[in-house]
């Protein structure tokens, strides 16, 4: 009774003071930065102490808001109209935890409250030996299953053992990565690159940023462009140690996973401001982007041209000054902007196709900065590349997707690492295969598997240029598992004999354990399956997927990936490509339906929250020895800044 008493006058006496705030620092728990790393932060007090930390609530009108970092100041500027302050660019100078505290004040000068956190400076320099490259090799949605699916039909098996190794299976080091986002277990493709890229965790649909409080405005992303940033590890080491940055995708290069390493921003899909960063900061303002492929030519071209994706919904326009200390811009509202001629101006060779690409008239012996963008949106997955080689005369989906001449990734990879390697001080290659991914999203077995042999291609190539650069890391991991993908086993009959059967009677053919034996596949010299159903083929289960329908046999169409210019997509749509899985052929012909498990989107496999292997080699060192056991991803940032700073 006495208590409750004691607290009723210390509520009253609380109440009859100022008005209370509450005040957050937006730092994760357990921050972590790498000593010399630049990271913001953010102080926010606008709700009222007593309101639940989901829902907004004016508090007090806060005058002013004080940061110090050990007891030092921080200069803040004053709140804004949604009562924060951002302190930008900070750094720990000195490895172990570092104390941070927020004051915030209202109008009147009276404090309003308080909040206190610690982070950590981690120490990556050492006096050990330098690696002078990485390469970052990020297999979209690739889990383990995905590798032996690759290796079943890369290499075959007989009698149980495999008949060959794929050449990320000869990696000496060989980890598991702990995959999840600031928010959620299951992340998405933004915090999965992104934690890799900075250390640290974002939420889902952000990269290189914490989150905040500031609202998007409705005609354009300037909410999702201001929050608190991390610097990114191509960033870092272009401002300390010289090293150039390079970006190849096979999606459009706006993608959660290129953009993880050439933006910060709390909106993935907000193209037009993300390209915009990569030029303005990464070109225009310190130089480092030196190599830039993929898809994604649509936020390249002014709006109002076929295929442009330009837009003030998808752009931001910071006030005055909001990034100086990053040295950044404060972006535009400027859908015309012609991209591409920006890049020329720099100096950046543009190649639009694969022959431009290794005809040595474009990008030639001499290059040192390369442009190329080779789709408007995603490039197509291996398979149909591949078909379009193999009959160059009969019209292939290539060139429906207006894309008739694309590079395989190993051809990107290759001239990526031509060019970086005259880069005098080393350089950072993030090297992405997105369809692993997308196309585990729409379960599709064969494109899926296509696509993780065509990224064994380009480890091939990164292993390659290591040991002949020497001094190089090269890392293959996933930024998270998708699909739940599964080898259940092969096919039980001849598939002219599968083909025949009624969609209801499908499941006959599902062979599992001593009934699906061996899958054989004939490899062609292009290095990919000669059919894509071969008697007795591997079978692919979806754990993770939505409902559908599943015959077993492979899609002749992929389907239109979300990441197209829309005109783009209307012309695909009139053409029969089927939007999404479900739509691929009429109701009859699509075999057996199956229940799904992920209430994703309709018709679409969600990822996984399962850990992802990861593969580690060097030329040179040792360096693959920091990379064994499980580990965090953020993990895997600290340990390369450690290996090229000496202190593995
Ligand atoms: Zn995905």
């Amino acid at each position: 009774m006495r208590k409750q008493l004691a607290a009723l006058v210390l509520l009253l006496v609380s109440c009859a003071g100022a008005a209370r705030a509450e005040v957050l620092i937006r730092l994760p728990r357990e921050a972590r930065f790498a000593v010399g790393q630049r990271f913001d932060i953010r102080v926010e007090a606008t709700r009222a102490a007593s309101t639940p930390p989901t829902q907004q609530a004016p508090g007090p009108k806060i005058g002013r808001i004080e940061l110090t970092l050990d007891g030092v100041r921080v200069p803040l500027p004053a709140p804004d109209a949604w009562g924060g302050a951002t302190a930008r660019a900070v750094t720990l100078a000195t490895p172990g935890p570092h104390v941070v505290e927020a004051a915030a004040f209202d109008a009147a000068g009276a404090p309003a409250g308080t909040a206190r956190t610690t982070v950590t400076g981690v120490a990556v320099a050492g006096d050990g030996r330098k690696v002078k490259n990485i390469i970052f090799m990020l297999g979209d949605g690739m889990g383990a299953a995905h590798r032996t699916a690759a290796r079943i039909v890369a290499r075959g098996y007989a009698e149980g053992r495999a008949q060959g190794l794929l050449a990320m299976d000869t990696f000496p080091g060989t980890g598991m990565v702990m995959t999840s986002s600031l928010n959620a277990v299951v992340t998405d493709s933004a915090p999965g690159m992104s934690s890799y890229a900075t250390g640290s965790k974002s939420p889902n649909n952000s990269e290189g940023v914490f989150p905040d409080n500031t609202p998007k405005a409705k005609d354009d992303a300037t909410g999702a462009f201001d929050n608190p940033r991390i610097e990114t590890i191509g960033a870092f080491l272009h401002r300390t140690q010289g090293k150039a940055l390079g970006i190849v995708s096979t999606a459009d290069v706006s993608d959660a996973t290129p953009a993880a390493m050439g933006a910060n921003t709390a909106d993935r899909n907000a193209g037009t401001g993300i390209l915009d960063q990569f030029f303005d900061e990464g070109v225009a303002a310190t130089g480092r982007l030196a190599v830039l492929m993929g898809g994604g030519r649509r936020w390249f071209l002014p709006a109002g041209t076929f295929g442009s994706s330009r837009s003030n919904a998808t752009d931001y326009a910071l006030p005055p000054g909001t990034l100086r200390a990053w040295g950044a811009p404060d972006g535009a509202l400027d859908p015309k902007r012609d991209l591409v001629r920006e890049f020329r101006e720099k100096g950046f060779a543009y190649a639009t196709t694969r022959t431009e690409l290794v005809d040595a008239k474009v990008v030639t012996p001499s290059t040192t900065k390369l442009l190329g963008l080779f789709a408007l949106g995603n490039m197509n997955a291996a398979l149909d590349k591949v078909a379009k080689r193999r009959a160059p005369d009969r019209p292939g989906v290539v060139d429906r997707f207006r894309a008739p001449d694309q590079p395989m990734l190993d051809e990107m990879t290759r001239a990526a690492l031509d060019v970086l390697s005259r880069a005098p001080n080393g350089f950072v290659l993030l090297v992405e295969a997105a369809h692993i991914d997308k196309q585990s999203h729409a379960m599709d077995a064969e494109r899926t598997i296509w696509e993780t042999l065509e990224f064994d291609r380009a480890i091939a190539v990164a292993k390659e240029a290591a040991d002949r650069l020497g001094d190089t890391l090269v890392i293959v991991t996933a930024d998270h598992e998708c699909s739940g993908f599964s080898v259940i086993g092969g096919a039980t009959m001849p598939t002219e004999q599968l083909r025949a059967l009624k969609p209801e009677e499908r499941m006959k053919a599902v062979g599992v354990h001593e009934k699906g034996g061996f899958p054989t596949y004939r490899i062609a010299a292009d290095g990919y399956p000669e059919t894509i159903d071969p008697d007795g083929k591997l079978l692919i289960g979806f754990g993770a997927g939505h409902d559908r329908h599943e015959d077993w046999l492979a899609e002749e169409l992929p389907v239109i990936e979300s990441l197209n210019p829309e005109d783009l997509k209307a012309e695909l749509l009139a053409g029969g490509i089927p939007a999404t899985p479900a739509e691929r052929r009429p109701e009859r012909e699509r075999g057996v339906p199956l229940a799904g498990q992920a209430p994703y989107y309709v018709g679409l496999a969600s990822h996984t929250a399962t850990d992802v292997p990861l593969s580690a080699y060097a030329s040179g060192s040792l360096a693959w020895r920091g990379f064994v056991g499980v580990m965090d991803n953020t993990d895997v940032f600290f340990r390369m800044l450690a290996a090229v700073s000496g202190g593995l």
